[in-house]
C-alpha cells in the first residue's frame, strides 16, 4: 500500500539562491506497521521544458555535518548551485545510508573503521549493499509533468530506473577527493558501477 500526500508550495531562499520547496509525505506499510516518509522538492521558480534533475538520498552525516566520509553533502551543494542557475529540482528522499537507517549507518561506520568497504558493511549488517526504493519519483515526475529530465548522476542504476519513468539524459557530477572518501569513491565506481 502506498499513498501519497502533497504539501502546499513555499519558498525556500538559500545561500545558493531562491527555490520553492514543496513536500511529499509517502505513507508506507511494511507488515502491520505503517510510518511516514515527508521527502522533498527543492526547485527553481521556473522549469524549463527539459529541467535539471537530482534524486538525492538524504545522508544527514554528509549533507548537515559535512562529514568527509563520501560524497553527497558535496554533491548536494553542486546540485542546488547548478540548478539555481539552470533551472530544475533536486528531489530530496528521505531514505538514509542507502536506504538502512541513520542507527544501521552508524553501525556499518563502526565496521568501516574495523576495515570494511561500504558495500561489505552493509552486507555484514543484513542487509542488501542498497536498499533504495524510488517508487515516489515517479509519482514526482508525473505531478510536475515531466517528460524529460537531465539528470544530474554518476550513478548508472539510477539512470536505469529513471528511465522507465521519462526521457533521460545524463549530466556527470564532479566532486573532489579527499583523504577520507577516496576509498569509498573507489568502491563506488568498482563495485557499484559509478562513472567516475
Ligand atoms: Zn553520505
Amino acid at each position: 500500500m502506498q499513498l501519497i500526500e502533497v504539501s502546499k508550495e513555499a519558498n525556500l531562499p538559500t545561500k545558493f539562491g531562491d527555490f520553492k520547496i514543496q513536500s511529499f509525505r509517502e505513507k508506507k506499510r511494511v507488515g502491520d506497521e505503517v510510518y511516514y516518509l515527508d521527502h522533498l522538492v527543492i526547485k527553481s521558480e521556473e522549469l524549463p521544458k527539459i529541467p535539471l534533475v537530482r534524486v538525492h538520498s538524504e545522508c544527514l552525516t554528509g549533507d548537515a555535518l559535512q562529514s568527509l566520509k563520501c560524497d553527497c553533502g558535496g554533491e548536494l551543494e553542486m546540485a542546488l548551485k547548478k540548478i539555481a542557475k539552470e533551472q530544475g529540482m533536486v528531489i530530496y528522499l528521505r531514505q538514509e545510508g542507502r536506504g538502512i537507517g541513520l542507527f544501521n549507518k552508524v553501525n556499518a561506520y563502526a565496521l568501516q573503521d574495523k576495515g570494511l568497504d561500504t558495500v561489505e558493511a552493509n552486507l555484514e549488517l543484513g542487509f542488501k549493499e542498497d536498499e533504495r526504493d524510488y517508487s515516489v519519483v515517479k509519482f514526482i515526475f508525473e505531478f510536475y509533468a515531466l517528460k524529460q529530465i537531465r539528470l544530474l548522476t554518476n550513478n548508472p542504476k539510477k539512470i536505469e530506473i529513471f528511465k522507465q519513468m521519462v526521457g533521460v539524459e545524463r549530466e556527470p557530477i564532479i566532486i573532489q577527493c579527499n583523504r577520507h572518501n577516496a576509498h569509498y569513491l573507489e568502491v563506488k565506481k568498482e563495485k557499484m558501477g559509478h562513472l567516475l
